[in-house]
C-alpha cells in the first residue's frame, strides 16, 4: 500500500514556523512568504480546505521593535507578541488578497483548549470559515498565555496538532527549516540519512529526534515528534518538510517522496 496517499487529503492544517517566515533578523522573509502564499492560495483554489497555524508573533515583533534578540522577560515577550501578531496578520491579509483569498485570525490558549464550550466554539468557527472559503490562521494568544506557570502551550508544533485534531483535518503539514527526520542530526553528522516514512513512533525515533531548534523559533525536532503523537492519536497523518522551497508542496500532493510522513495507525 502506498503510504503517501497525500493527493486524497482534503482538509490540511499547514504549520509555518518562525524560521520559515522570517530571516534570522526577525524581519519578514519576503521571497519565501510570497512563494508560500502563492502556492497555498493555489492549493486552496484546487479545492483543498486549508487551515494555517502560523508562528511569528514574537519573531516579527522582535524585528519590528528593533530588538537585538528574542526577549526572555515575560512581560516584554507578551508585549512584543502583541506587536508581532498584528504585523503577521497584516502581512498575510495583504499577501493573500492578491489571490482574492480571505484569511481570518484565531488566537488560542491552553485554557480555551481545555474548556469544552470554548473548544466547541473554536470548531464551529473553523467549520464556518472553511465553509465560506476562508483560510483561518491560528496562533497561540501569546500576549495572554505566555507565563511562567506552564499555562501556555508554548510551541506551535503541538498547537498545530491540537488544531488538526479539533478541526477534523486529514493531514498535518509542518513546514520547517529541515527537510524531514534524519537517522541522526544532519547538522552534525554528514552521513545522516533522511527517513521517508515513520509507521510507529518508537523510542528509537524519539532518540534520534532529540535536540532543540534553531534561531528565532522555539521548536526543534522533539516538539515535532510530540505533534506527531497527538496527530497519530487523532488518526491524522503528519508530514514534516522544508518550507524553503514552497513549490515542493505541489510534488508532495502528487504523492512524491518529500519530507517525512508519520503515518497514523487509523489510516494505515
Ligand atoms: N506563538 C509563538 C509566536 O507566534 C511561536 C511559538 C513557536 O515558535 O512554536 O511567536
Amino acid at each position: 500500500m502506498n503510504m503517501r496517499n497525500i493527493s486524497d487529503k482534503k482538509r490540511i492544517v499547514i504549520k509555518l514556523g518562525t524560521s520559515t517566515l522570517a530571516h534570522s533578523t526577525g524581519k519578514l522573509n519576503i521571497r519565501r512568504m510570497t512563494n508560500l502564499v502563492r502556492v497555498i492560495s493555489d492549493l486552496h483554489n484546487s479545492g483543498k480546505e486549508i487551515i494555517m497555524v502560523s508562528s511569528g508573533a514574537v519573531g516579527l515583533g522582535t524585528g519590528k521593535l528593533g530588538l537585538s534578540k528574542r526577549p526572555k522577560d515575560t512581560k516584554l515577550k507578551q508585549a512584543v507578541a502583541a506587536v508581532g501578531q498584528c504585523e503577521l496578520m497584516h502581512v498575510y491579509d495583504d499577501m493573500f488578497e492578491k489571490y482574492s483569498v480571505t484569511v481570518a485570525q484565531i488566537l488560542l490558549t491552553k485554557t480555551i483548549i481545555n474548556n469544552p464550550n470554548h473548544c466547541e466554539n473554536f470548531k464551529n468557527t473553523i467549520e464556518t470559515l472553511v465553509g465560506m472559503g476562508v483560510i483561518p490562521i491560528v496562533n497561540e494568544n501569546d500576549s495572554i498565555s505566555i507565563d511562567e506557570l506552564e499555562l501556555e502551550i508554548g510551541e506551535n508544533d503541538s498547537l498545530s496538532a491540537l488544531v488538526a485534531s479539533l478541526s477534523g483535518a486529514d493531514l498535518l503539514l509542518i513546514l520547517s527549516d529541515i527537510d524531514g527526520l534524519y537517522s541522526d542530526d544532519p547538522h552534525k553528522n554528514p552521513d545522516a540519512e533522511p527517513i521517508s516514512v515513520v509507521e510507529e513512533i518508537t523510542p528509537e525515533i524519539e532518540r534520534i529526534a532529540g535536540g532543540a531548534g534553531s534561531g528565532l523559533g522555539t521548536g526543534g525536532m522533539s516538539t515535532k515528534i510530540n505533534a506527531a503523537k497527538i496527530a497519530s492519536e487523532a488518526g491524522i497523518d503528519m508530514v514534516i518538510m522544508n518550507g524553503k522551497n514552497p513549490e515542493l508542496l505541489y510534488d508532495l500532493f502528487e504523492n512524491k517522496d518529500i519530507g517525512t510522513i508519520f503515518v497514523a495507525p487509523k489510516s494505515q
